[in-house]
């Protein structure tokens, strides 16, 4: 793990357990039949990452507004331990 801030122990046995932002196209549209699913550490990250498919695999330039909003409904945090 990358940290530029020095970490106390007691911090370091938090910091192992890791919050991902999670999301997958079958969330957002399940009619695509898509299978696509994307892991970030943030949302920012997690939505550039969907754009990219969108775009790429869906011919999607810029997402609705309105997908948009259902896939930052869909967005599951999970938690992974290190
Ligand atoms: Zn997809």
């Amino acid at each position: 793990m990358v940290s530029s801030t020095p970490t106390t122990e007691e911090e370091k046995k938090i910091m192992a357990a890791k919050e991902y932002k999670q999301l997958g196209c079958l969330d957002v549209d399940a009619s695509a039949g898509c299978a696509f699913q994307v892991r970030a550490e943030t949302e920012a990250e997690l939505f550039q990452l969907v754009a990219m498919h969108a775009k790429h695999s869906h011919k999607i330039d810029s997402l609705p507004p309105e997908m948009a909003a259902k896939a930052k409904a869909a967005v599951k945090t999970v938690t992974v331990t290190v």
